[in-house]
């Protein structure tokens, strides 16, 4: 592949893999197979031949159809999942492997199972610590999810392909945190909604594509001076799923940067990397406890002294906590991680809203009458 030169060149190619997510994986030959969270070990999939790949729950049309099946009081990006389901938006994957993330996507995997025909649902228990019990215990989910692998697939999923698998996501964790470096450093180079993008990017499960393509965005910005002028108000954005273009074009255009999205399509996807010394099993094990920081951990305190490590490392000035409609998990932490951010004295706004088709206009007030007068 001829290498783009330009930033703008470069960043596309590597866009282009989430923009055309769906027909990229239709046209590929090998299985397919989803998930809903990212604690689920992409890697294992990868090793038994399959590609592993995000449901984005931006393509459905007919979210009511979903309601139908769960009630109207699941968080939309549950409901969109669904609604995926339902319309065959997925008709090319072999099944999707839902991991114990919260109970909403639990509902989830039971009534897929029930209501998605031709794609089977598999489930993975996932412990909410991460003691060395805990430990143990998801390492023998992931066993039982490779037998399940072997079976459908019919191949042995061993110790090579498994540490090879590691190494490819080891790759792709490496390349996006030194993308994510320059904005520890000054102003990010790509907007917030870029950024997330190529992070929905890595999530296809293309990945010497996307290693590729992120190899050689890296390449382009290699010689490029972090971005002069004045330092902008720094933002950090936390919460339930968060894609929503319409939010981060608000927060930047009041003059603020989005520097660091504490999500998981943001830095929590890629943070860390797994031990590749390590007994392959048991190293994924650890790894995909020891990076869970998110609400549904039952520790909050552990959440928040990692984004505490956050606010420090990337400067940031305000953080902005995004809560899909009904999602408990980040609701109910909601009250407890105000006080502890406004203990230190870091000023936190509060929105809730829906997966697709969230109310801008209220929004968008609010956001500037947040951001605005702490630029003077
Ligand atoms: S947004 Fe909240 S309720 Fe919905 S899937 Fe994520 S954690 Fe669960």
């Amino acid at each position: 592949m001829t290498r783009p030169v330009s930033i703008d060149a470069a960043l596309q190619d590597v866009l282009d893999l989430d923009r055309d997510r769906l027909a990229l994986l239709a046209a590929t030959d090998q299985p397919k197979v989803g998930y809903v969270s990212i604690q689920t070990p992409e890697e294992i999939l990868l090793a038994a031949g399959a590609i592993p790949f995000r449901l984005t729950g931006e393509f459905s049309a007919d979210p009511d159809g979903a309601i139908t099946y769960l009630g109207g009081n699941y968080c939309s990006y549950v409901l969109s999942c669904l609604g995926e389901g339902l319309a065959g938006v997925y008709g090319f994957a072999d099944a999707v492997v839902f991991v114990d993330a919260c109970d909403m996507r639990k509902r989830l995997w039971e009534t897929w199972a029930r209501a998605v025909p031709g794609c089977e649902s598999w489930f993975v228990e996932l412990p909410s610590d991460a003691s060395p019990l805990s430990k143990s215990f998801f390492a023998g989910q992931l066993r039982k999810l490779i037998r399940r692998l072997e079976q459908r697939y019919g191949r042995v999923v061993g110790e090579e392909a498994l540490r090879e698998a590691i190494a490819r996501c080891n790759r792709t964790r490496e390349l996006m945190q030194q993308l994510q470096d320059g904005n520890r450093r000054g102003r990010p180079l790509l907007t917030g909604q870029q950024s997330i993008a190529v992070v929905k990017a890595a999530t296809t499960g293309l990945k010497d594509e996307f290693n590729g393509r992120m190899a050689a965005l890296l390449d382009a910005t290699a010689s490029h001076e972090p971005l002069a002028g004045r330092q902008r108000h720094r933002v950090m954005i936390c919460g339930s799923y968060f894609d929503q273009p319409a939010i981060v074009e608000v927060i930047e255009a009041t003059g603020a940067d989005v520097v660091c999205s504490d999500i998981s399509n943001g830095v929590k996807y890629f943070e860390g990397r797994i031990d590749p010394d390590n007994e392959p099993v048991a190293a994924i094990a650890d790894y995909y406890l020891e990076k869970h920081t998110s609400a549904r951990r039952i520790d909050t305190d552990v959440r928040l002294r990692h984004m505490f490590d956050l606010l420090r490392d990337y400067r940031v000035d305000s953080v902005i906590y995004f809560a899909l409609k009904f999602c408990d998990t980040n609701l109910h932490d909601y009250p407890y991680i105000k006080e502890k951010l406004r203990e230190r004295k870091v000023p936190v706004l509060f929105i809730e809203g829906e997966h697709n088709g969230t109310n801008i206009a209220s929004i968008k007030t609010r956001i500037e009458t947040f951001l605005e007068p702490r630029f003077f």
